[in-house]
């Protein structure tokens, strides 16, 4: 159940005549030239990666993508869990598609980034940062079915804000392991299936189920499937709590989340839980937790309005005194997907 912040990656075009694309990343200060033709999907560890992708996908869909000069300008912490790369890709699509006459709802537009990020730059990832980028709506957090594709607006209440505080490290490890963790959990599903035959992944597996059936399988496997089935239920959980507006009850389901992370599915770092622990003790704070795939960058807070100067200066002061290290913090609303601006600054969903 993700929400879509202020920040925002943005994607200048124009046409070209010729087949290519010309790409200039102002963060990178590089331009690269991607033949609009060449649609193999090879990893280059490299931020065009992300650009040939949705290029190559939306081609491979039969769509007839236009030459284009593109220039990306990014507005969302990179690497930082904030989910820079499919803010880049839908910005790219988006871009693309209106650069080429064609059409495509958003779904297919969130299923195509999906997809560029699992051939083209090799990472596992599921269907939830593209279509938050693609769906969010000011003021709502989105409960997104990932196998329906079904989802349902949640307004959060408007005396909250996102306070996401960047922790400032990065470390190493966190590329593999996402996909580590992917692994394991085929890896209880398998052994899951033969007991439960009519399961197909965790999310049809129940806690009891799990305690149950899933004794002697691998005990890392257990617990990476026990986070997995416990976080499902807090976010329907939280869910909830958003309906009957009961905020408190949510906060603390995001720190029972991020201790399941921590514990379960191991992913976060001294960092990071010094950031959340910090946080739970500032008043005003309803909840915190680690995001994105861990092992650094950033925590996000739900933090009341009137508490919000108080939580900035506190939490910088004891991050600074713990780790050394001075902490981004940007404070957001839940705010729009991605949108077409035109030259004259108007912005339209449309
Ligand atoms: P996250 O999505 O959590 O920010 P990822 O590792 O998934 O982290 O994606 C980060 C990568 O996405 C960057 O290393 C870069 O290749 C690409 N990227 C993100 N933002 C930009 C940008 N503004 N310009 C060019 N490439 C970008
Ligand atoms: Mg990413």
């Amino acid at each position: 159940m993700p929400v879509a912040l202020e920040l925002a990656t943005y994607v200048a075009v124009g046409p070209r005549e010729d087949r290519a694309l010309h790409v200039f990343s102002a963060d990178f200060d590089e331009l690269c030239t991607i033949p609009l033709d060449d649609r193999s999907p090879r990893p280059d560890n490299h931020w065009s990666d992300y650009v040939r992708g949705v290029a190559g996908v939306l081609t491979t869909l039969g769509l007839k993508l236009r030459g284009a000069n593109l220039v990306i300008v990014g507005g969302v912490p990179m690497g930082s869990g904030l989910s820079s790369s499919a803010a880049v890709e839908v910005a790219t699509a988006f871009a693309l598609l209106h650069n080429s006459g064609c059409a495509l709802d958003r779904k297919q537009i969130a299923l195509a980034c999906q997809q560029a990020e699992n051939e083209y730059t090799g990472a596992r990832c599921g269907i939830m940062d593209q279509f938050i980028a693609c769906f969010g709506r000011k003021g709502n957090a989105l409960l997104i079915d990932c196998r329906s594709l079904q989802s349902q607006l949640l307004p959060l209440r408007p005396e909250c804000r996102i306070a996401i505080c960047n922790t400032g490290v990065k470390h190493g490890i966190a590329s593999g392991e996402y996909n580590n963790r992917r692994a394991e959990c085929e890896q209880a599903v398998a052994y899951l299936i033969s007991r439960l035959p009519r399961i197909e992944a965790l999310r049809d597996v129940t806690l009891s189920e799990l305690q149950e059936f899933g004794q002697g399988m691998p005990q890392l496997a257990f617990r990476r499937a026990r986070h997995v089935v416990t976080e499902n239920e807090r976010v329907l959980d939280a869910a909830e709590t958003l309906r009957t507006g009961e905020m408190e009850r949510f906060g603390q389901l995001m720190l029972a989340s991020h201790e399941s992370l921590r514990e379960d599915y191991e992913v976060s770092c001294d960092e990071l839980n010094i950031m959340v622990s910090l946080a739970g003790k500032i008043e005003g704070v309803l909840g915190a937790r680690m995001t994105g795939g861990g092992f650094g960058g950033c925590t996000v807070n739900l933090v009341r309005q009137d508490s919000v100067a108080h939580f900035q200066e506190e939490i910088a002061a004891g991050y600074q005194s713990a780790t050394g290290i001075a902490p981004q913090i940007y404070v957001c609303e839940a705010a729009d997907g991605a949108s077409r601006v035109t030259g004259d600054g108007a912005e339209s969903l449309a």
